[in-house]
């Protein structure tokens, strides 16, 4: 029977389109294998090939092959219609159940009943089940896109628009409509077509969703970072604070004078409160604590800027001064501050004094030096009577 040349076209149309779509999608899936779609579509494009190439060899074969050829035919048609249902489960993110596994396994008895049963027969059984399977994915593919899965809308039409050809083809070949060639390659090519659209649309969907989580991760991160940032600032911060006074603590404060050494002389001042120990045990430890803050407030005052003030350790503290004449003329100022220091205790108010030792020191000169000088005078300060300024004699060490 002589074909058509149009018919032949549109043949040679379909192998290409059906050969392009298995390459592409055996190709895709084997780059993204979790993305199952691709391969049930390279699989149902690969059913539509092998249905295509032995439409075309059963008509110019000899008899002999005329079985075997009907038989990859039929599998072609088995393995096309069967791909679709598990592509339209695939885009939705499901899996077939087990009615729907029986149904595939349905599809390819009639291609093992092909030696025994009269071949009519066993076509108009597997294009029956063909017809109830594409129905069934229809079915599948639109419970999906109700369900909120997007791209499951675009293969639930393309499904619709394949079914649609495929009966106008049974029909036509049944002669009850005008027999029009190509709709079967029509309809696959529009299906695959709509489903190459829905990949893609997911893919894109996807691409976006993980931009905005990489915002959000960023926006968490940076804020994360600045909440750590001010945290160790915070944390820096309190260690080189004295909780008690506010004043810096003894390590931030040899960290300070070194670096003040380095770079100028200076005028080391060492300062105990007198009879401290009889407030604490008279008063109270509160009490004592709050002498404490307003000793240090009181040495505070008497400070220009760029010098340094700290609690050295319980009742002591320390100051950096610049070195300048009126040094000694400051420290009295600081005592006379102390002195005029009232703290309050219930309804007395508790005087305080403090005595000082100060020493000189050079640029560049060693503060623990320094430190031992300005100890030494002030202890000379409390044996001669506390509530004074003594200035260390022995001068200051080499700069
Ligand atoms: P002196 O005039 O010879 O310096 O006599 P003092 O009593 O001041 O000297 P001493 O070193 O014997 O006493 C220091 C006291 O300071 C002892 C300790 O209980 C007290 N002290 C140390 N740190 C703190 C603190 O943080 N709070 C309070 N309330 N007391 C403290
Ligand atoms: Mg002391
Ligand atoms: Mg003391």
């Amino acid at each position: 029977m002589a074909v058509p040349l149009q018919v032949q076209l549109i043949e040679a149309f379909g192998a290409g389109v059906y050969a392009l779509t298995l390459a592409s999608h055996a190709d895709l899936w084997w780059r993204r294998r979790e993305q199952r779609s691709h391969a049930w579509l390279a699989l149902s494009a690969f059913g539509a090939l092998l249905v295509n190439l032995t439409g075309a060899a059963i008509r110019v074969a000899p008899a002999a092959y005329a079985t075997a050829l009907l038989g990859l035919n039929m599998l072609g048609v088995a393995v096309a219609l069967i791909s679709l249902y598990e592509l339209a489960e695939a885009i939705g993110g499901k899996r077939p159940g087990r009615l729907a596994r029986a149904m595939e396994a349905a599809t390819l008895v009639p291609i093992l009943l092909l030696p025994v049963l009269p071949h009519a027969v066993l076509l108009a059984a597997l294009y029956l089940t063909g017809v109830l399977f594409l129905l069934a994915a229809m079915f599948r593919a639109a419970r999906h896109a109700r369900s909120g899965d997007p791209e499951s809308h675009v293969i639930a039409l393309g499904l619709t628009f394949l079914f649609t050809t495929l009966l106008y083809d049974i029909l036509s070949e049944m002669q009850v409509l005008v027999r029009v060639e190509g709709m079967p390659v029509l309809g696959f090519t529009v299906l695959y077509l709509a489903a190459a659209r829905a990949l893609s649309l997911r893919y894109e969907r996807e691409h976006r969703e993980l931009l905005e989580l990489r915002g959000k991760l960023e926006t968490r991160v940076q804020q994360r970072t600045t909440e750590l940032e001010a945290a160790n600032q915070r944390l820096e911060q309190l260690s080189r604070t004295d909780a008690l006074t506010g004043l810096a603590n003894r390590r931030c404060f040899v960290e300070a004078a070194a670096a003040y050494l380095r770079a100028s002389p200076a005028r080391l001042l060492m300062i105990d409160i007198d009879h401290f120990k009889r407030i604490n045990d008279t008063h109270g430890h509160e009490t004592g604590d709050a002498a404490l803050r307003a000793v240090a407030d009181a040495l505070g005052q008497g400070l220009r800027s760029g010098e340094l003030l700290a609690r050295w350790g319980g009742e002591e503290f320390i100051a950096l001064l610049e070195d300048a004449d009126d040094a000694s003329a400051r420290a009295e100022r600081m005592r006379a501050a102390v002195a005029a220091t009232c703290v309050q205790c219930g309804d007395a108010a508790l005087r305080l004094s403090a005595s000082f030792g100060l020493a000189r020191v050079a640029r560049g000169g060693a503060l623990d030096a320094a430190i031992a000088r300005a100890d030494e005078a002030l202890y000379r300060a409390k044996r001669e009577g506390r509530d004074r300024v003594v200035t260390d004699t022995a001068g200051s060490d080499a700069g």
